[in-house]
């Protein structure tokens, strides 16, 4: 099983991600709780140039995500999954899509495509979309950490239709859940979401 946390920066996702995580080892399952950028030791080198370098060009912080994701997949996710673990991301491609491809406008379906050569085309069988508005993000997150929490409202409200738009898009895949909910009720409606489905 592989589910992706995605959702604008202070939506709660690593919350989720964890309280899912414990949920399921406690029926014995094994899990590996990880993210992206920076989930493995090279990803960390790219994920330190990308928050904290000087200016990165638009394409080149596409492809630099991209190449952290191709790593973090061939090393940590599909080894996992292979042992039958369960996968938990914070973040996967559909950052990638909603801040490079249609925040910074670099094309929603080139950036989806690039992502999708990174990874050998493995997707994962949930994604929780936590919907958080820029307002919102903002006072959850309390202040700016890093190069590209620096953008402004704008930015994080076109990062915020941008996963909208791939939920609209390919619904049995999506779990959209308001950001604003009570942290346990919204690990219960993940739960609920996933008893559905196979426990592979
Ligand atoms: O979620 P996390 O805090 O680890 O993300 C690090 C930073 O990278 C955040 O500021 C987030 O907005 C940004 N980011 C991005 N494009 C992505 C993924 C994350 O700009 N594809």
């Amino acid at each position: 099983l592989f589910v992706a946390f995605e959702g604008g920066d202070g939506a709660g996702k690593s919350t989720q991600s964890r309280l899912l995580g414990a949920a399921l080892e406690a029926i014995g399952r094994e899990v590996v709780l990880t993210r992206e950028p920076g989930g493995t030791e090279l990803g960390a080198q790219i994920r330190q140039v990308l928050l904290h370098g000087d200016h990165v060009a638009p394409r080149a912080e596409a492809l630099l995500f991209a190449a952290d994701r191709a790593h973090h997949v061939a090393t940590v996710v599909r080894p996992a999954l292979e042992r039958r673990a369960v996968v938990l991301t914070d973040r996967y491609m559909d950052s990638s899509i909603a801040y490079q491809g249609v925040a910074r406008a670099l094309s929603h379906d080139d950036v989806r495509d690039i992502s999708r050569w990174a990874v050998e085309d493995l997707l994962p069988e949930l994604t929780v979309l936590l919907d958080v508005t820029a307002a919102e993000g903002r006072a959850r997150r309390g202040g700016v950490h890093d190069r590209l929490e620096r953008e402004d409202d704008a930015f994080h409200e076109a990062v915020r239709q941008g996963y909208r738009q791939l939920a609209e898009r390919d619904p049995a895949r999506y779990l959209v859940l308001d950001a604003g909910r009570d942290p346990m009720d919204l690990h219960r409606a993940v739960c609920r979401a996933l008893a559905g489905r196979s426990p592979d």
